[in-house]
């Protein structure tokens, strides 16, 4: 069974369609609310038969404390928001309707469900085009100085009065929390993490699969106790030196420690705190493209090429088609075997990865092995699929309540994050608590 989960589209490869401004309108409805908050869903709609980029302002009551699917800053009341990569378009007479947040609010609730009027359309100011490589998040537009229209008025709050209070003896100074000495399966509630996203994506997006899929890289790290072979397929002209060789089995290792090193060691009973990642092979159409001799080292298979004429390591050697460990046939027998193949196409946009390895361009290849100690992101973002970490996309593939910044957000972040980690630990956790035979060190 091979699992192909596709693609990473690099931030500055998605379309940038030029649009007409054009003013919108944003609402929002209250959702729920309590004595010192409410949580809210926006509302964006374009009157004109014209799709627009959206941007624009809401008057709030209180302090915001989480948004989701929108860019934003809050000054004041004013609440400035503009649409992220995927919902920043909003159809000719159409709505857009993923964005919400919540707030604190001293005032006191407005009435449950309140449509808030909408305060004076701001106009939309033309699009900025997206830099290309992945960056820090652009800064929002200024907010907004018009003052809106305020919401309602609010109605008598129902809480009865409280009791009194009684004189409390003088407190005691408050010890700092003491650190848990090993990591807790439990994940922060921290805006970066936020358990609830992590349930979410666990129970929506990731179980079924995970647990009836058998070759996730925790599966091929456990049959190998605590080793990765990779093949290197270089479907590619641009050369490649004795020191790019090297530095290229160094960038492959540090990518795969970058999830498991920092996040699974000495973590729920993980074995492997670090794990040894050798590349075993290269595989190529045309030996001269390697610009170094045979040093026995590692193996170059010339012109073994698959059904699309990229060239492969043996299947001989594969564990995808040796899931049993026999690897009689392969020259070099197990040590040569490899579990996953880095794909080097020349000219090949974004990435796919899945439990087979991960493919991205040569020149991505070449150009982030330069610096092997760094985060290569879309190389770390491939590997994720590996983990069966799920690609976000489409609305209805966000958790809920939003997902925290994370690697396998496309373009959203350029390093693993908190939230990332913490899902590949929960990821862990389940698995090897439901199938405690899966994983034998
Ligand atoms: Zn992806």
């Amino acid at each position: 069974m091979i699992k192909l989960t596709c693609c990473l589209s690099v931030a500055g490869l998605l379309a940038f369609q030029a649009q007409a401004a054009s003013p919108v309108t944003l609402t929002y409805v209250v959702n729920n609310q309590w004595n010192s908050g409410y949580c809210a869903t926006v509302k964006v709609t374009n009157p004109n038969s014209e799709a627009v980029a959206w941007s624009g302002a809401l008057t709030v009551r209180g302090t915001v404390s989480n948004l989701w699917n929108a860019q934003w800053t809050q000054s004041g009341s004013t609440l400035t928001l503009k649409g992220l990569d995927w919902n920043k378009t909003v159809a000719g007479k159409g709505s857009v309707e993923s964005v919400g947040f919540c707030a604190s609010s001293n005032a006191a609730p407005a009435p449950n469900p309140a449509p808030t009027p909408a305060p004076t359309p701001a106009p939309t100011p033309a699009p900025v085009p997206k830099p290309p490589a992945p960056a820090p998040v652009p800064k929002p537009p200024a907010p907004v100085p018009t003052p809106a229209p305020k919401p309602p008025a609010p109605a008598p709050a129902p809480t009865p009065k409280p009791p009194a209070p009684v004189p409390a003896p003088a407190p005691a100074p408050t010890p700092l929390p003491i650190p848990a000495p090993a990591p807790s399966t439990t994940p922060p509630n921290t805006a970066d993490v936020k358990p609830e996203t992590i349930s979410w994506v666990w129970n929506n997006r990731i179980g079924n699969e995970a647990l009836n899929f058998r070759n996730l890289i925790f599966d091929q790290i456990y049959a190998t106790k605590g080793k990765l072979n990779y093949c290197v397929r270089w479907e590619s002209n641009e050369r490649v030196s004795l020191a790019q060789r090297n530095q290229i089995s160094q960038l492959i290792n540090t990518q795969i420690n970058n999830w498991v090193s920092t996040w699974l060691a000495n973590y729920d009973g993980w074995a492997y705190p670090r794990i040894d990642v050798k590349v075993v092979g290269w595989a190529v159409k045309d030996r001269s493209v390697l610009d170094w001799a045979d040093d026995g080292s590692m193996k170059v298979y010339v012109g073994d090429l698959d059904e699309g004429g990229a060239p492969r390591c043996p299947d001989t050697c594969s564990r995808m088609k040796h899931r049993d460990g026999n690897y009689g046939a392969c020259p070099g027998g197990e040590p040569s075997h490899f579990d996953m193949s880095l794909w080097g196409t020349q000219g090949f946009g974004g990435g796919a990865g899945g439990d087979w390895g991960q493919r991205v361009s040569s020149a991505y290849i070449l150009s982030v092995a330069s610096r092997p100690q760094a985060e290569a992101h879309i190389i770390e973002h491939e590997i994720g699929h590996g983990f069966n970490l799920p690609d976000f996309y489409e609305p209805e593939q966000f958790p809920p309540t939003g997902l925290p910044k994370s690697i396998m957000q496309a373009g959203a972040s350029d390093r693993i994050t908190p939230w990332d980690g913490w899902m590949l630990r929960r990821v862990w956790t389940e698995l090897s608590r439901q199938q405690p035979g899966r994983f034998l060190p």
